[in-house]
């Protein structure tokens, strides 16, 4: 039995969780203390499934661990919310997945994750709710940039400053901002956003998820948003997984540098 000091309780929605030895299983949580967190559930595969089911992915769940050498372990697990509409939807189980991708990739290890934690949970209430999907995700993907540091600049020109027209915009990932038509036409590696699209990029920006639920998009605004989103968190993680590569190499000793 694991003395009073090495255990701690926190809340936390399975991202992920992958096969360990023969009967355990490691963990992916977002938390709202302590960021992403790897833990070890041991003999979970083993349990009967009405224990095992309060450690499956997207559901919020109060967990009590143990601190480990390695990894802290799962002593005990409650689920307080299940999302009982994923379950029943493919579909909408596939948007979860998406979403449990992008903060897996983008959120950090210990440190206060309060913002990120609450837009995991109240997104994926919503989906499981019924929300339009669409909406939500474009939704979630703006704010998730947000929450990890990387907040679009859409009030100000990136390049030179000036306050922005309504009217269409370029999307520079490289300096995480829109520009005026001035500084981005004709640039190349800039993404053209409509008047429409940069309006509703906007208006997400700058709502909560309360106001938004009864916007409907058309279906080439949504296209349009999508792609830019999906390619600046591509940019996003592809460098951050770059850094992480540089990192191990200079502290790993690759012999040649
Ligand atoms: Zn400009």
């Amino acid at each position: 039995m694991p003395n009073r000091e090495r255990l701690y309780r926190t809340e936390g929605i399975v991202l992920k969780r992958n096969d360990f030895g023969e009967a355990d299983r490691l963990l992916v949580l977002i938390t709202p203390e302590f960021g992403k967190l790897r833990v070890l559930a041991k003999g979970v595969r083993k349990l009967p499934s009405r224990k095992a089911g309060h450690v499956e992915p997207f559901m919020r769940t109060q967990f009590l661990l143990a601190r480990g050498r390695d990894l802290d372990i799962v002593t005990q697990a409650e689920a307080i919310e299940v999302y009982p509409g994923l379950r029943s939807d493919l579909g909408r189980m596939g948007y979860a997945f998406y979403m449990a991708e992008l903060v897996d990739a983008l959120a950090e290890e210990g440190g206060e994750s309060q913002a990120l934690y609450a837009l995991v949970a109240e997104t994926l209430r919503r989906l499981s709710s019924g929300d339009q999907p669409v909406l939500l995700m474009r939704f979630f993907e703006l704010h998730l940039l947000d929450c990890a540091g990387y907040r679009p600049e859409l009030q100000r020109c990136v390049t030179c400053g000036v306050k922005h027209e309504p009217t269409a915009v370029y999307f520079s990932f490289s300096e995480g901002g829109v520009r005026c038509p001035r500084c981005g036409e004709g640039v190349p590696g800039l993404l053209r956003l409509s008047l429409n699209a940069f309006k509703v990029l906007r208006y997400l920006q700058g709502n909560d998820l309360g106001a938004i639920s009864g916007l409907r998009l058309r279906p080439e605004t949504d296209r349009e948003l999508q792609i830019a989103l999906q390619r600046y968190l591509v940019w996003i993680i592809e460098r951050n997984l770059k850094t992480l590569g540089f990192l191990s190499r200079v502290h790993g000793g690759t012999p040649g540098t």
